[in-house]
């Protein structure tokens, strides 16, 4: 299909915006490619360490210079009221941009443009309603507890799910008073240079933003370590997480890390099995399974797995796998070449380790996609629950499936995971469902459904999956520090100086 972008491709000398100033970036050369056929989205310079120094100096200098951590919260409330507008306004655009950085099909980057208005939407409402509160007086003093922002506050994001990952950050950093230093990942650099202009349109003051596309162990580095930035939010994969923390712990900085999942999705045999199939489906391969939260790991009660598995499979065969750009597809290309290529090591080895192909566990042919970074959703059988690729994060359109006996048996196999990001349930028994989402291990629960988000409830992984939570009404206090007040109320000098 024609691409709707296609009059102004490719973007060239895309400037990036450092410190309030859009200009090239001090680092190298590259192009931003489209994963669907590898044409070039853009052509810009990275940013440099250089670039991320000064960022972190604007950003400090503007959190102390201008009034945007002084205004009061119903005034930075209708910045990002507005912000959510300006989103909203510009909404097919901004769907389009984030097709081309990914890859993912129209219809999900327009879920996730609309999830980045509600972010901004919700943290302005979450900023003007912030109540500090007076404590339970103890003494002669009054006491308080009051919330501050941190100053420069660094956000770090991964490729698979622009604007709706740097919105999760930026919207409540920023109702928090901060100023804000985004690092979107290097090969997805559009939606979130896009989003910072609509940010200044709508009145947050230059240099409180700066996004500065390049490479994470130059930018981001630097931005980890760097003694102005106070707190840093990072979305990405466990390893990288694992070294923020320990950079953090050098200098004594807080840090949330929203990590990698493992998340099993637990069908039992008195499922409503339409409802199971289409949600194990939606679960794995939507997003080409390219999403922290995929029901990588299904275990289905073995009474029924034959059962199931032939609906599973056949309508597994029957996903639409193409074009990003037609509103019917379900699976677009997964992001590069090369995260194709780890993906099909994933699967070599899942065979060679004894599992058995289902379906998938190739590319597909025809309609144009050879050109792209296409492949096949795939279902192995018949590994242990140990197995490498069962264990691993695959992080694409890879379910592996196993049996389970009962419920001691099943959160046995479920629970024994570094991660711990979601699980799903499958039962018509509310009871059973009661005490397997107790007894899981996963910052999120679906019961009889899967990847549905609420800005409103928190999100956030235990384990390797991370620590912190992003959403929800508190989720703003992740970028204030608390402060408690206490005011004397005295009416004689404090007796130990009589
Ligand atoms: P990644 O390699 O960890 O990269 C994430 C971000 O960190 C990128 O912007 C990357 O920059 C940057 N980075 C890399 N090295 C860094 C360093 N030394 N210091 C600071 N920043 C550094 O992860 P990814 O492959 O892009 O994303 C996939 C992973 O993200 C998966 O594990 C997935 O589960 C996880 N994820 C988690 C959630 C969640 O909410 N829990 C959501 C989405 C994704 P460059 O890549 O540009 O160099």
């Amino acid at each position: 299909m024609n691409d709707p972008l296609q009059a102004q491709l490719p973007r060239r000398d895309l400037p990036i915006l450092v410190g309030g100033e859009w200009r090239r970036g001090r680092g190298h050369a590259y192009q931003s490619l489209y994963p669907a056929d590898l044409s070039v989205s853009a052509e810009l310079h990275a940013a440099s360490a250089e670039d991320a120094n000064e960022a972190v100096e604007s950003a400090q200098h503007a959190f102390a210079t201008t009034d945007w951590a002084r205004r009061r919260p119903h005034e930075r409330a209708r910045v990002l009221y507005r912000i959510a507008e300006g989103i909203r306004a510009r909404r097919e655009e901004l769907a389009q941009w984030q097709r081309r950085d990914n890859g993912k099909p129209i219809n999900e980057t327009r879920a996730l443009v609309d999830s980045a208005a509600g972010t901004f939407q919700y943290f302005g409402a979450a900023c003007e309603t912030l109540e500090d509160s007076l404590t339970p007086q103890r003494g002669e003093q009054i006491t308080m507890s009051v919330h501050e922002p941190m100053g420069v506050v660094a956000a770090i994001t991964p490729w698979n799910s622009p604007i709706a990952s740097e919105a999760q950050k930026m919207a409540p950093a920023l109702a928090a008073g901060n100023a804000v230093v985004v690092k979107p990942a290097e090969i997805t650099p559009i939606a979130a240079l896009e989003l910072a202009r609509i940010c200044e349109e709508a009145g947050v003051p230059g240099g409180i933003i700066s996004v500065l596309p390049g490479k994470g162990s130059v930018v981001g580095d630097v931005l980890v370590k760097h003694p102005l930035v106070r707190r840093v939010s990072f979305t990405g994969g466990t390893s990288t997480g694992r070294g923020i923390a320990h950079a953090a712990a050098d200098k004594m900085m807080p840090v949330s890390l929203e990590l990698g999942g493992k998340s099993p999705t637990m069908v039992f045999a008195d499922c409503d099995i339409d409802h199971a199939v289409a949600g194990v489906l939606f679960g794995i391969f939507s997003s080409s399974g390219e999403s922290c939260i995929a029901g990588s790991r299904l275990f289905v009660e073995r009474s029924i797995q034959a059962r199931f598995m032939e609906r599973l499979v056949a309508a597994t065969r029957q996903l639409r796998v193409g074009d990003p750009v037609s509103e019917r597809t379900q699976m677009g290309p997964l992001v590069s070449s090369a995260h194709r290529d780890s993906i099909e090591r994933y699967v070599a080895r899942g065979l060679a380790d004894g599992g058995r192909l289902v379906t998938g566990g190739a590319r597909p042919e025809g309609e144009g996609r050879e050109r792209g970074c296409y492949y096949l959703p795939t279902i192995i059988e018949g590994l242990a629950n140990s197995s490498a690729i069962v264990q691993e994060e695959i992080f694409g359109p890879v379910l592996v499936v196993l049996p389970f006996d009962n419920e001691e048996d099943l959160l046995a196999q479920a629970n024994d995971s570094v991660y711990a990001l979601a699980a799903g349930i499958w039962t018509s028994d509310y009871k059973r469902a009661w005490r397997v989402a107790r007894a899981v291990h996963a910052g999120t629960v679906w019961i009889n459904t899967y990847k549905q988000f609420s800005i409103s409830t928190p999100f956030g992984g235990w384990r390797d999956s991370g620590i912190g939570r992003e959403k929800g009404r508190l989720g703003i206090l992740e970028y204030m520090e608390q402060k408690s007040l206490y005011w004397g109320m005295n009416t004689a000098p404090l007796p130990w100086a009589a």
